[in-house]
């Protein structure tokens, strides 16, 4: 099935990747709850090994149903191969992996995902690598960041939270010219609203654990890889370029050409990282991907009517959502996520922290968790919560101001959400 590009978005979010299964005939991608596969002989263990023959060996590298929706998305995202992973933070690491090492450094956006700017400024750093923050429409700035140690650019296609959209041709303009791979986390606006790949991305990242699988019932995480960096071109990349000793001396990109990446993937970073993902929770998010044009039509819809409904509320200060006139970045929608602009934004309450705080507090329809991408509408107060530790200064550069609320839009009728709204802002 995947080999139809002729088909569009919405039989590929249904067909990608999946067949009958060949024992049975079952037509839903059955889950394959086994650890190992039997060898035919002693040769085809071997072979499996060598990586002379691609098969099953371990569910730690790879399993069936996990293998389905890493076909599923990498072919919603256009690229070539793909790699589940036990998280969305577990992809990042697994992203970098190949391209970094001690001393190797990533130029990273400022308007980041809070726990991807906790990963990349603190954790990372115990691997020997590091993180530059840079606003990402100041491209000098990105430029200037750029060093001999460089080895990736990271951004987001739709940030989390603010409503910013990256321009990612410049963005990727700017790694071109500097021979370093572009990696994108497509988490916000996932492949139906934005396919980094078309703008420049080496690398897509995913937290599926969002909109793909878009009910809240499994964490989960994918990269996908458009096959078109070539590894080989400067001595940068020796992990993917140069004889791997853990394979007998075997060069990922001289052998596996574009599947390079996603080899090395599996067969060092899976092996030996072991962030893989389990196939119930392949399960859930191919449940959950069969509908995902269908729910972010929705998402967006709801979004633009809830955004506009709390632009005009006396009782709120600003809205930040693209898809709104009011957006300084309202002209890169079209450009970038012709589709629309996700269903994420934050707003501004007047009357600042106490009132946020009372509102989490009075909503009903709304949750107040630390999730997004639900078909249920979400709803955090980042300065009370997720951003509690940060300094005032550091909230309001995070887009989390201490008057900022953060809203998921759900796929419920915006008539109920508005109104859920409008009777708890009735009581701040
Ligand atoms: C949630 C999220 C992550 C992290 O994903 P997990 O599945 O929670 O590990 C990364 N990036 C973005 C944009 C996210 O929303």
């Amino acid at each position: 099935m995947s080999e139809a590009p002729q088909y569009g978005f919405d039989t590929l979010q249904v067909h990608a990747g999946a067949r009958p299964d060949p024992a049975t005939g079952a037509r839903q991608t059955p889950i394959y709850q086994t650890t190992a596969y039997v060898f035919r002989d002693a040769d085809h263990a071997a072979a499996l090994f060598n990586l002379q023959e691609v098969g099953y060996i371990y569910s730690r590298l790879t399993n069936p149903t996990v293998s389905v929706l890493a076909e599923r998305i990498a072919t919603l995202e256009g690229g070539v191969g793909g790699i589940c992973c036990s998280s969305g933070h577990a992809a990042q690491i697994m992203a970098l992996f190949p391209l970094m090492g001690p001393e190797r450094n990533l130029v990273a956006s400022t308007r980041l995902y809070g726990g991807t700017v906790t990963q990349f400024s603190q954790t990372i750093k115990r691997f020997g690598w590091s993180a530059k923050f840079v606003d990402f429409d100041d491209l000098d700035a990105v430029r200037a960041a750029i060093d001999e140690d460089t080895r990736a650019i990271f951004c987001e296609a739709i940030a989390n939270p603010g409503g910013y959209i990256t321009d990612l041709d410049a963005i990727a303009g700017v790694a071109d010219a500097a021979g370093l791979p572009l990696i994108v986390d497509n988490t916000s606006a996932t492949p139906y609203l934005c396919r980094p790949i078309e703008h420049g991305a080496t690398l897509v990242v995913h937290s599926t654990t969002k909109y793909l699988t878009g009910n809240g019932t499994v964490t989960g995480g994918a990269i996908v890889d458009s096959g078109r960096f070539d590894w080989s071109a400067s001595d940068k990349f020796p992990s993917l370029a140069h004889p791997e000793p853990a394979y007998h001396g075997l060069k990922f990109h001289e052998t596996f050409g574009p599947l390079a990446f996603t080899f090395h993937g599996i067969a060092v970073g899976l092996r030996d990282l072991g962030m893989t993902m389990n196939p119930q929770a392949a399960h859930y998010t191919l449940m959950g991907i069969e509908t995902l044009s269908l729910r972010m039509q929705r998402h967006v819809e709801n979004a633009v009517k809830v955004a506009s409904w709390l632009e005009s509320h006396p009782k709120v200060a600003r809205v930040t959502y693209a898809g709104l006139p009011s957006s300084p970045w309202h002209e890169r929608v079209a450009r970038i996520c012709p589709k629309g602009a996700g269903g994420l934004f934050t707003f501004a309450l007047k009357d600042g922290y106490e009132a946020c705080v009372r509102l989490v507090g009075a909503v009903n329809l709304f949750s107040h968790v630390a999730n997004l991408g639900d078909t249920r509408s979400l709803i955090i107060h980042p300065a009370s919560t997720t951003h509690r530790q940060l300094s005032e200064a550091q909230q309001v550069a995070a887009g989390a101001a201490p008057d900022t609320l953060r809203v998921s839009i759900g796929i419920e009728d915006a008539a109920d959400i508005i109104a859920d709204l409008e009777q708890a802002l009735a009581m701040v």
